[in-house]
């Protein structure tokens, strides 16, 4: 019976599932809505219904599931498989999710962060396949950042390294969410872009009610100068901490993901130059800056991938 593995991406609006193979390959893939605001206890009945889904599909085909691994947004505590707090999910508090699941499932259970898990993702059947060390930036509504070092997720000493969208990149910048002041979150995300499309004082676009990052990259690709203007802004904050990453890190790759990278064309000409301005020129050469491959699927192979790890069925 061939053995597979089972991998989970909770996000605040999608809970997505799928049985997945030791090499990655997905064998099956659901997707449906989480339903954060019914509170924690019906998400992780949801959850946990999702996943015995995925069993039973599992046994029809005569697989053997072996692990489950998930990944959830917010701050989790690797190691105990605890969601210590999470925005998606305002309920949750120090939540035992490993615990929880693996009462229900009687499987050995893994819990990783979101983003960190899409970073391992893409290094094993994404844009770093085949890569030891890589750094995945995903350009959201927010950004959020994995670091994997060796093939594996650095973590740091309280598990909460990796948070690359709180960078400081202008010290009296915009206030962040997360209290700090001129993160990278504030000026290379999508809520990002719009506000300095509004603060140089972009009128909305063709009519529309409310001003959105896409539209930013219509009018942009339209000629609309304070749009370029705008994109290589954005490209340049984007430049500057991908610079301190490579200094730090020296990675092999750097992979963009999330919506912003729907931009592409707008700012990566922008964040090249401020590398080459910015980083030592051999780290600065040798690194590549690529979009990610794997899109919405990147979280839920790479908790697949975790699970895996954690059973020393991947190194
Ligand atoms: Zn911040």
């Amino acid at each position: 019976m061939g053995r597979v593995v089972i991998g989970v991406d909770l996000g605040g609006t999608n809970l997505r599932t799928g049985l997945l193979s030791f090499e990655g390959d997905i064998l099956d893939k659901r997707k449906e809505a989480t339903y954060a605001s019914d509170g924690w206890k019906k998400v992780v009945q949801r959850l946990t219904q999702n996943i015995e889904r995925q069993l039973e599909i599992a046994a029809q085909r005569g697989f053997s599931v072996v692990a489950v691994g998930v990944g959830a947004p917010g701050v989790i505590q690797a190691d105990r498989g605890v969601v210590v707090k999470s925005p998606n999910f305002p309920d949750w508090n120090n939540l035992p999710l490993k615990d929880e699941l693996e009462k229900a499932l009687k499987l050995p259970v893994t819990i990783e962060n979101d983003a960190n898990a899409a970073a391992l993702g893409e290094q094993w059947r994404g844009a770093g396949s085949g890569i030891g060390s890589m750094i995945l930036l995903t350009l959201g509504t927010g950004v959020g950042g994995g670091i994997i070092l060796n093939k594996q997720i650095w973590h740091g000493a309280d598990g909460m390294a990796g948070e690359i969208g709180h960078m400081t990149i202008l010290p009296d910048g915009r206030l962040c969410g997360c209290g700090n002041t001129g993160c990278l979150e504030m000026y290379a995300s999508a809520r990002g872009i719009v506000q300095s499309y509004q603060e140089a004082g972009g009128a909305p676009i063709n009519g529309a009610a409310e001003i959105t990052s896409v539209q930013v990259y219509q009018a942009a690709r339209e000629g609309n100068e304070l749009a370029i203007r705008v994109m290589q802004d954005m490209g340049r904050m984007l430049g500057v901490g991908i610079a301190n990453l490579i200094n730090i890190f020296n990675p092999e790759l750097v992979v963009i993901g999330g919506g912003v990278k729907d931009g592409w064309p707008l700012f990566i000409g922008a964040t090249k130059a401020e590398i080459r301005k910015r980083a030592f020129e051999v780290p600065a050469e040798r690194t590549e800056i690529v979009p990610s491959r794997l899109g919405d699927d990147a979280g839920m192979i790479g908790a697949a991938a975790v699970a895996l790890q954690k059973i020393g069925n991947k190194d």
